[in-house]
């Protein structure tokens, strides 16, 4: 796709984006625009003529119509908790910023039909406690759950703790409403389970990051609340022990964990001194360690009890070194907010080069480990962080800077070092974006390890779907 001319937008437009959305629905001043202008990592700062904030999906339509009918590019945006920079303008200043935060109803919930209707705009954490109090659980669950809008969690197709039983964001839903480029509105709302009259559309829109559609609404599954969640800290005397564990915990609980996390020591020593309030759940210092939860649909003592023997019989094994099992939700929740703090604690450690990656669980190990020693050997020093989501293969393989080090000197390595953890990743058959997506940041990146045909195919799609390249442009392609 050819870039287009930067230039002024016409006044003709920003007057009549301003009549649709009404006086509070649209931010000119430079200084409001801020919050919409710079993303969650500050990797990236861009300038717009006008933040629009449509209350309707009648009113997306018509400011995407407009939009079209002047050929100015609109960059959508949820919460701008994504970390990919795909939900922030470009520095040109000439793209409408098109943010969905004040399409925040709950348009149905509908407990007998595991279902509930939604505006794009609504925080997760809204989503979730719907759900619950109809005795439902939305399972999308993220550390950003309290600021990130589903319409970004779907655009995003976003995964989280809970994929390993529930799926990522796609697997949650049955239907969207959509406003196209030309600003026509795709109704796709049906909800139903079973639907095979031709192309499944609702899954092109989502994880497009907003290149393909404006997402408007949508229709979300909902699953029965478990009624006991057990929450377990193990430490593990390696990786491979960890992907072991999960193995053995899935048979004797007949695969009822729901989350499977991994963290190494360094990163417990980061939350413990720089988050307030936590402590060390185990009595003696361990190099990895395994949070995970375990769902039961009953109160929960037969899953107590397969969980007590299967960790007894993997520390038989060598397996488990030593173990806690929560026995209150405020103890539950003490051991979550390791996991949930740890990006926050690795920012006093400086500099951090950040990977997202997956490959099949059983290269889960070997991608550690050999990722771990490249970059040891290109940037000695360097202090590995790798942590996340080991139940669905997806590993944050952060590296913080060498102790004492420069800053931006380490920063300046960022693509060489990614390019040397992506290769492994490829070479194991994984990829360079388990989660976050593409957005700006990995839109040079993904071309060495996509197969051509693949980026032909992703172009046809764009092409069709937004022929004058006015959505999000310069994002994912
Ligand atoms: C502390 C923290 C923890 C996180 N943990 C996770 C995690 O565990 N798993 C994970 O997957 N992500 C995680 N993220 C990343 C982020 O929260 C997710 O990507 C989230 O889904 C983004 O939602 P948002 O509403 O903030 O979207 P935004 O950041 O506003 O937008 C993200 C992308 O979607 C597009 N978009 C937004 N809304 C729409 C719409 N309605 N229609 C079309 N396009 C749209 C934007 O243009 C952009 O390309 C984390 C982020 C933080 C800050």
């Amino acid at each position: 796709m050819t870039a287009r001319p930067i230039r002024d937008p016409a006044p003709a437009l920003i007057a009549g984006l301003k009549a649709i959305v009404g006086p509070n629905g649209w931010i000119a001043d430079p200084a409001d625009q801020e919050r919409y202008l710079v993303d969650e990592r500050r990797l990236f700062r861009g300038r717009t003529p006008l933040v629009v904030r449509p209350g309707t999906t009648d009113e997306v339509s018509r400011v995407v119509a407009l939009c079209a009918a002047h050929d100015a590019a609109i960059v959508p945006q949820g919460g701008n908790t994504g970390l990919v920079g795909g939900g922030v303008p470009y520095e040109s200043g000439d793209q409408i910023v098109l943010s969905l935060a004040r399409m925040n109803r709950i348009r149905s919930v509908s407990a007998l039909d595991y279902a509930m209707t939604v505006d794009a705009g609504c925080i997760l954490v809204d989503i979730q406690e719907a759900a619950r109090r109809v005795d439902r659980l939305f399972p999308l669950s993220l550390a950003a759950e309290g600021t990130c809008t589903i319409g970004g969690n779907l655009s995003t197709n976003a995964g989280g703790v809970n994929v390993l039983r529930y799926g990522s964001a796609r697997d949650l839903v049955l239907g969207l409403e959509v406003v196209l480029a030309d600003g026509r509105i795709w109704n796709g709302l049906r909800g139903l389970r079973k639907d095979n009259t031709g192309y499944d559309l609702k899954h092109v829109f989502m994880g497009a990051e907003g290149t393909l559609g404006i997402i408007t609404g949508a229709v979300l599954k909902l699953f029965p609340l478990p009624r006991q969640v057990r929450t377990g800290f193990v430490g593990v005397p390696s990786v491979r022990a960890a992907v072991d564990l999960l193995s053995r915990l899935q048979g004797a609980t007949g695969g009822r964990i729901t989350a499977f996390e991994v963290l190494p020591r360094f990163g417990l020593d980061l939350v413990l001194t720089h988050i307030e309030g936590t402590k060390d759940p185990l009595p003696a210092a361990h190099p990895w360690y395994v949070l995970f939860d375990a769902s039961s649909g009953d109160d929960g003592e037969a899953l107590t009890t397969s969980l007590e023997s299967a960790l007894a019989a993997a520390l038989d094994a060598g397996l488990v070194v030593d173990a806690t099992l929560a026995v209150s939700e405020a103890q539950a929740r003490a051991l979550w907010r390791i996991r949930e703090t740890l990006p926050e604690a690795q920012k006093p450690a400086g500099g951090s080069i950040k990977h997202d990656v997956s490959v099949p669980i059983t290269r889960f190990a070997e991608l550690i480990e050999r990722a771990q020693a490249a970059v040891l050997a290109t940037v000695p020093g360097v202090r590995p962080l790798p942590f996340g989501h080991l139940g669905d293969g997806n590993v944050h393989l952060n590296f913080s800077q060498p102790l004492g080090g420069d800053t931006a000197a380490f920063m300046a390595e960022w693509e060489r070092v990614n390019h040397l953890v992506h290769d492994i990743v490829h070479e194991l058959g994984g990829s360079i974006s388990a989660e976050h997506g593409l957005g700006r940041l990995k839109r040079e990146e993904i071309r060495r390890y996509k197969p051509p045909l693949e980026l032909e195919l992703m172009r046809t799609l764009k092409t069709a779907l937004d022929p004058k390249g006015l959505l999000n442009p310069g994002k994912v392609l």
